[in-house]
């Protein structure tokens, strides 16, 4: 069983022919109002890849709040521990998309700055229930603290997006089994800038250096490089005409947790998870974007 505990959103995207500059206005948009946030995102692409998943996040005592929640239960996600916020509105991100699908996105955070440390206390009972726990930076960080401090004490195999990109205090890194950061948030993590394979290598060593059991370092297109105590390798992406790469991380991580909650070795659960994702760039949006557990299977029988 996994939990995911984060944000949850809703993004109100526009795709137009380009992202627009500052003080530049555009017309020839098309809107969409999608389910989204990293934590739920995460959830969801766990849930479709088949997984039994729980989601811990907070939302305003508001429409945009309950839908999300409903889209939430509507995945068979256990969301007996979402927490609501009465003063302040659930999140939402304003997303900008170009015909090429590059997007610009700003997220006002609302109840998902209010999910506190208390709130992950709360529920320890409930989080000691499942096996895996998913986090990201989309809430705040002594919330994140707290969430991989409780899943460790239980024994729960601790796995880490530090996405948006943030730093991570020094005493944590132990306790992470897998850290999944893209290029620029390994930058970020470990002052390297990704430019060449050396400077790969060297990123994840240091990380490896501070207590992380498993390195996956997403690529985009060009796929996910590994490294821990036996492995040193890059996992190829699979070739897609990509149209919007929104969740694309967030699918990734979903799918993977999964593939590891039914033992599969990391290899096979990063190809598995490279297909999701994949997969999830020839879609538009966040959540209506990523594939179901049988679209994935027929993709890479293919
Ligand atoms: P993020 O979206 O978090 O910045 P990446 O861009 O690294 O993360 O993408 C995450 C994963 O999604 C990649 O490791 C890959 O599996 C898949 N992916 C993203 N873009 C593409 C693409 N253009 N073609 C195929 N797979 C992709």
């Amino acid at each position: 069983k996994i939990i995911v505990i984060g944000s949850s959103n809703t993004d109100m995207v526009v795709k137009s022919p380009r992202i627009p500059a500052p003080g530049e206005t555009i017309l020839g948009g098309k809107f969409m109002q999608v389910a989204g946030g990293k934590g739920a995102n995460q959830a969801v692409a766990a849930a479709r890849s088949g997984g039994l998943v729980s989601f811990i996040g907070k939302i305003g005592n508001d429409t945009l709040g309950n839908e999300a929640k409903k889209g939430l239960d509507r995945e068979n996600i256990d969301t007996s521990n979402m927490y609501v916020d009465p003063t302040n509105p659930s999140g939402v991100a304003l997303i900008f998309v170009s015909e090429e699908g590059e997007n610009s996105i700003s997220v006002a955070s609302g109840a998902n700055d209010t999910l506190s440390p208390e709130d992950i206390t709360h529920s320890e009972s409930f989080i000691k229930e499942h096996d895996i726990l998913l986090v990201q930076f989309e809430t705040p960080m002594p919330t994140v603290r707290k969430a991989i401090e409780v899943a460790k004490k239980h024994q729960l195999k601790v796995i880490v997006n530090p996405a948006p990109a943030g730093q991570l205090q020094e005493d944590l890194f132990p306790l992470i089994d897998l850290i999944i950061p893209n290029e620029t948030e390994t930058e970020l993590i470990t002052g390297i800038k990704i430019t060449d394979h050396e400077s790969m290598v060297n990123a994840a060593d240091q990380l490896l250096a501070k207590g992380v059991k498993n390195v996956l370092i997403t690529l985009g297109s060009k796929g996910v490089y590994l490294k821990n105590e036996e492995m040193d390798t890059i996992v190829p992406a699979y070739k897609v005409n990509a149209k919007d790469t929104t969740a694309a991380g967030d699918t990734f991580c979903g799918a993977l947790s999964v593939a590891l909650s039914n033992d599969q070795l990391l290899l096979e659960a990063i190809e598995t998870a490279n297909a999701s994702a994949g997969l999830s760039t020839q879609k538009d949006g966040a959540q209506t974007s990523i594939p179901y557990q049988k679209e994935v299977i027929d993709f890479m029988e293919k």
